[in-house]
């Protein structure tokens, strides 16, 4: 966890990027946003047991203008969507979202007209959490992932390039089933 770890043989060669995001991956602070059930596994997090505060996460806040984290727990009902859209708009830059569970993923079992198919249709969404409902555990994952992608993260032009080269390589994404030898009907390529 310490910087050492990243000093070849003691001398610090870095470049900005890289302090940027050690520091950054360190001091993130979420707007925990719990909707169901999910959110009861969230808050765990922030106890004794699993201790969110060892990795930087001291401050969980309700105040947007805090935060750079967004944790949606639970199923986004349509009434709440432009209310959760509003948080994230509050939130200063850089910020990041993990959508936790199911439900915040794709509506999971809910697959009706009052809930969101997908928190990803109201904010963009950089770690997805699978499980019903993750535990504790499976969050901290997540965190430690998004670290690993804020640490990567690029500045100035160098980012307007990350995310012109992340678009392009979507857009030329084939779908999964494509990828495995199989059309979206099932027949053999
Ligand atoms: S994923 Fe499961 S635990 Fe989480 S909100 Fe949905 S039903 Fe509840």
């Amino acid at each position: 966890m310490g910087i050492e770890e990243k000093l070849p043989s003691g001398v610090l060669l870095s470049t900005v990027e890289k302090v940027a995001g050690w520091a950054r991956a360190r001091s993130v602070w979420p707007a925990t946003f719990g909707l169901a059930c999910c959110a009861i596994e969230m808050m765990q997090t922030g106890g004794p047991r699993h201790d969110m505060a060892r990795f930087g996460m001291e401050k969980t806040g309700s105040t947007p203008r805090e935060a750079d984290l967004m944790i949606v727990a639970g199923r986004v009902s349509q009434k709440m969507a432009p209310v959760l859209r509003q948080i994230y708009d509050q939130m200063p830059e850089p910020k990041w979202v993990i959508s936790m569970g199911v439900c915040a993923s794709s509506g999971g079992m809910f697959n009706n007209y009052a809930i969101v198919q997908g928190v990803d249709h109201i904010v963009p969404v950089d770690i997805y959490l699978p499980g019903c409902p993750p535990r504790p555990e499976m969050l901290f994952d997540a965190i430690l992932k998004l670290h690993d992608k804020i640490m990567n993260m690029k500045l100035g032009p160098d980012r307007d390039r990350q995310i012109t080269e992340l678009e392009q390589a979507r857009l030329t994404m084939l779908p999964l089933r494509v990828t495995a030898g199989v059309d979206h009907l099932g027949s053999e390529l």
